[in-house]
């Protein structure tokens, strides 16, 4: 058995990171928990005005309290919702998700549409919304919170992974539709993170195999990882800031795996 690599004791806060973002304001999906909670804190930290949207709303109302945002509470699987969503946005993060775990034929296929609902339809509705302030403002960011799913396949994640793949076509098609006017779109390819998401799947992969939880990590999560750690939320939200920099605007229709080395693997 592989144990697992502790995270580094110091990492630098996202506060430190010296990207000033105090006349911009955000819009995170998914930001009362996980990574969507942690890049609005970023977010926040560096200055930025930050619109939480989650549809639980005591998650998001408890991360905008303690931000300084403004919590909207959405489910955005209606389509409908987006529409009361603020539009004056120069920093989206697509971030919402969520996963099922199945195989193909056994997949409900009304489960794999609220993913996809979820997962590329709001996004697309969110840049369609957001994307003409952002061109008349001749600056924008679009941030993506994709996956190494949204780049290689595994078995029994049919709805994850094909919407993941779909998001990545999407956000290039929005840096390439965006690059004459300041605004870049880039999907972040994190690995397995700390979340409440992957603490579930832990959970449910332990009863199902009937393994303990430090068996699912290594065994079944980090085996192609060569670094033996979960990625923590603060590190992708670091990975988002650093995208919304100004020294970043050159850098679209990109990519980034956060992943620990599995790719190269
Ligand atoms: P999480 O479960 O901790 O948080 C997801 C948040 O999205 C929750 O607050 C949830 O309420 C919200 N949400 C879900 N469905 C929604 C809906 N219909 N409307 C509004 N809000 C909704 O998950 P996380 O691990 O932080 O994942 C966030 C994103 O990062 C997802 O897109 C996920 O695919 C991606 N990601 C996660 C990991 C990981 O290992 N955790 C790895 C790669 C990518």
């Amino acid at each position: 058995m592989t144990s697992e690599v502790p995270p580094p004791a110091l990492r630098p806060a996202p506060s430190a990171s010296g990207v000033r973002l105090t006349s911009r304001t955000a819009l995170v999906t998914g930001g009362g928990s996980g990574i969507g909670k942690a890049c609005a804190a970023a977010l926040a930290a560096a200055g930025a005005t930050v619109h939480v949207v989650d549809r639980d709303a005591e998650a998001a109302e408890r991360v905008a309290a303690a931000i300084g945002g403004v919590a909207h509470v959405a489910d955005l699987a209606d389509p409908a919702v987006i529409d009361t969503l603020p539009s004056g946005i120069d920093i989206l993060v697509n971030n919402a998700g969520l996963q099922h775990v199945a195989p193909l034929t056994e997949f409900p296929p009304e489960r794999f549409a609220h993913i996809q609902q979820v997962m590329v339809t709001a996004p697309f509705l969110l840049m369609r919304r957001c994307l003409p302030y952002m061109y008349a403002r001749g600056w924008g960011r679009i941030i993506n919170i994709s996956s190494v799913h949204g780049l290689r396949a595994s078995a029994y994640k049919a709805a994850y992974v094909t919407a993941k793949h779909a998001l990545e076509g999407l956000s290039k098609v929005a840096a390439l539709e965006g690059a004459p006017r300041g605004v870049t779109s880039n999907c972040v390819n994190p690995g397995y993170v700390r979340t409440p998401l992957v603490e579930n799947q832990i959970r449910d992969q332990a009863a199902a195999h009937g393994i303990s939880r430090a068996d699912v990590l290594a065994d079944v999560l980090l085996t192609r990882s060569p670094i033996k750690r979960l990625l923590e939320a603060d590190e992708v939200a670091s990975a988002a800031l650093w995208l919304c920099a100004d020294h970043s605007s050159y850098i679209t229709g990109a990519s980034l795996p956060l992943d620990g080395g599995w790719g190269a693997n």
